[in-house]
């Protein structure tokens, strides 16, 4: 049985004062999910927010890392970082890193390597855009985004990674993928995952959707089969709308 996982992206919201504020209200209205709940803060907010969810059930993350461990990379946080700040999860890929910061799935492939080599969980995000979508190709394309993200890693390295299925055209848009979609298009990623490492790995690893879960949809959506947790933006930053999330 896969435990789910509902992981808040924070993106480049709160300061650390707002930060403090959102996670002491968000503690005790989470402190009996059944699911592993996750918050991923702003670097500027981590210490803070790592600080205060001491002693609960609550884990955190970045949004982003490099692969490198140190050098000239003006502006970039290193795994190694991020590991000495108690950080358990990072997420890589994000379809806003793809889209406005270049990232690629050679970058988004180095960067898992590097989480899973410091004991890092990746949140790994992959998608399609309307675009791709209306052009037929979403499953060619999260195939692809799934095996170069997760080349180079082992079958036992696999069954511990974070994949977050999240359609671009339903991020922050208000649009959710059908739970029916949601859970072909994850079927979809844990047969690509299977072709490379076989079931075992295939059946072990957790698989999130991500776009516009809310506390409306969430109990549909966490009811299907394929689906083993959320990646939530917007109504993460509520500590309400999130707790409803996570106590879907
Ligand atoms: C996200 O950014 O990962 C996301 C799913 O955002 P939202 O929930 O706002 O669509």
């Amino acid at each position: 049985m896969r435990k789910p996982i509902i992981a808040g992206n924070w993106k480049m919201n709160n300061t650390p004062a707002e930060a403090k504020a959102l996670i002491e209200e968000l503690i005790p209205l989470v402190k009996d999910a059944k699911c592993d709940v996750v918050v991923c803060p702003t670097y500027v907010c981590l210490e803070t927010v790592k600080k205060l969810i001491a002693g609960t059930n609550i884990k955190i993350g970045a949004q982003n890392m490099h692969w490198e461990e140190k050098g000239a990379f003006t502006g970039e946080i290193s795994p190694k970082m991020l590991v000495a700040m108690g950080m358990d999860y990072v997420i890589l890929g994000h379809s806003e890193r793809r889209q406005y910061f270049a990232e690629t799935d050679e970058t988004v492939n180095k960067k898992t390597l590097a989480a899973v080599a410091h004991n890092l969980i990746p949140i790994i995000c992959v998608g399609e855009t309307l675009e791709q979508r209306e052009a037929g190709v979403t499953a060619d394309l999260v195939r692809t985004q799934t095996k170069a993200a997760l080349k180079g890693l082992t079958a036992e390295q696999v069954k511990d990674v974070v994949i977050a299925y999240e359609p671009v055209w339903a991020i922050g848009t208000g649009r959710t993928a059908t739970s029916a979609d949601a859970n072909e298009v994850i079927g979809i990623i844990r047969k690509a995952v299977e072709e490379d490492f076989g079931g075992e790995a295939a059946g072990a690893v957790r698989i999130q959707y991500g776009g516009s879960m809310n506390p409306g949809n969430a109990t549909e959506l966490m009811g299907m089969p394929e689906i083993d947790g959320g990646l939530i933006g917007g109504a993460s930053l509520k500590a309400v709308d999130f707790s409803k999330v996570v106590n879907y």
